[in-house]
């Protein structure tokens, strides 16, 4: 499955100025035109990383909805790559999604989210130092205290919180202004045991510009579901509306393990721009192995110290993987026809998530129960977003453009439980 918006154009471009040897193979394209990522990274306010992630993809829905704003390709005109001079590994088809409609929401929000040009607030910082401090404190408690397994929960839940409410705003530089803010709290996604670099990567670079696009978005991809109608269907999957709570339970065990492998075998191609950083993400993964020790040091027994570590990455996987699955898969979501390089952005973005609930689970969950509002606004800090909802929505509404927002859980619940019914159930011939 592709992974961004690279489908390949033939390499039928008119004969290249730069032989073969100098052609450059690091750039990013903005609306058509090829841009080289290191420079556009070096001088790039927010933080050099979310640029050098970007490298060899189509940056434009990243770059328009991150900045509520059209690139300003006058201004970096200097960085420009001709098409002929780019590698035909890093060529890629265009992003020729329509903005107008965004823009013009963006206009009328500007007013909500200006008493911090849509970046937290001052009281946001004490929810950030109460939940990292809690993790942090039980963590260094685990050297001398056996704990019970009911503190181990709650603390799985925190790091679950925190996942949701510092490390997520953080990452898409919703935090601060200040790009060394955002990147030192997107750091407590490493100390929960992710990590930030493939975190930026996987959710901000594929998901958030590619959501439910069955082509291009690896969201959709989870072993054992069928999440969209081109995974060939077997029989097991009839029952997995039951089952994936379950399945949901060993996600945060298994994410962990996966993205340990991942980020210890090495950056690839792409990923090759970032190796500070993930220098950086090696070293606080040490405390993995670290907890684990202490569990050993103070738990009876090994089977004691495997339970711990066991319930610390699975219920907050289970808590973060439920409300994940419930915003992007529930009755009348948009997927098959979704092509995220063309149509309306906005369309694409809202008919593809779900709301759920209100102001109080906006603040336990980071926003993320407004997920059309985040998916439609990534870097407006979580705080805005109910704020906000009523005018994305009316807008939306006025042009006949599905937004599907669910009153409580329970709702959210049975509509993601009869969507999953329905695509597990076997197809008609
Ligand atoms: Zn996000």
């Amino acid at each position: 499955m592709a992974i961004d918006s690279t489908i390949k154009s033939p390499s039928s471009s008119s004969s290249p100025t730069l032989n073969s040897t100098q052609l450059v193979r690091d750039v990013i394209r903005i609306e058509g035109k090829y841009y080289d990522t290191k420079g556009l990274a070096s001088t790039h306010p927010g933080g050099e990383l979310i640029v050098r992630l970007s490298n060899q993809t189509d940056g434009t829905a990243l770059f328009n909805s991150s900045h509520r704003r059209r690139f300003p390709h006058d201004k970096y005109k200097h960085l420009l790559i001709k098409e002929e001079n780019v590698d035909p590994v890093s060529r890629m088809a265009p992003n020729t999604q329509n903005y107008d409609l965004y823009f013009e929401i963006c206009e009328k929000i500007k007013p909500i989210i200006s008493p911090t040009q849509g970046f937290a607030p001052w009281w946001y910082f004490i929810k950030v130092f109460v939940l990292v401090a809690f993790v942090i404190g039980v963590d260094a408690s685990t050297f001398i205290w056996a704990r019970p397994l009911w503190v181990t929960a709650i603390q799985s839940l925190f790091m679950a919180w925190i996942g949701l409410n510092v490390q997520h705003d953080a990452n898409h530089g919703a935090v601060s202004r200040n790009w060394k803010i955002n990147r030192a709290l997107g750091l407590t996604q490493d100390l929960c045991g992710g990590t930030s670099v493939a975190w930026s990567y996987n959710h901000n670079v594929v998901h958030h510009v590619h959501c439910n696009d069955v082509e291009r978005d690896h969201d959709l991809d989870i072993p054992l579901l069928r999440l969209m109608k081109s995974v060939p269907w077997t029989m097991s999957y009839k029952l997995q509306q039951f089952y994936f709570l379950g399945l949901e339970a060993v996600f945060g065990l298994v994410h962990v393990v996966q993205t340990q492998v991942w980020m210890w075998r090495g950056p690839d191609e792409k990923m090759r721009l970032v190796g500070k950083d993930w220098d950086l993400s090696r070293a606080i993964s040490m405390i993995i192995p670290l907890r684990f020790i202490g569990f050993l040091i103070t738990q009876p027994t090994i089977h004691d110290a495997l339970l711990h570590t066991a319930l610390q990455y699975c219920l907050g996987g289970l808590y973060l993987a439920f409300f994940f699955l419930i915003s992007h898969n529930f009755c009348g979501a948009k997927k098959e026809g979704i092509d995220s390089t063309s149509g309306c952005f906005v369309t694409n973005q809202t008919e593809t998530s779900s709301n759920v609930g209100g102001a109080l689970l906006a603040f336990m969950n980071g926003g993320l129960n407004f997920q059309i509002e985040h998916h439609l606004f990534p870097r407006v800090h979580h705080s805005y977003y109910h704020k906000i909802a009523p005018t994305v929505r009316k807008m939306c509404q006025e042009r006949g453009i599905q937004y599907m927002h669910f009153p409580t859980i329970k709702d959210n619940f049975v509509s993601t439980f009869n969507h999953l019914e329905q695509l597990g159930a076997k197809p008609s011939e």
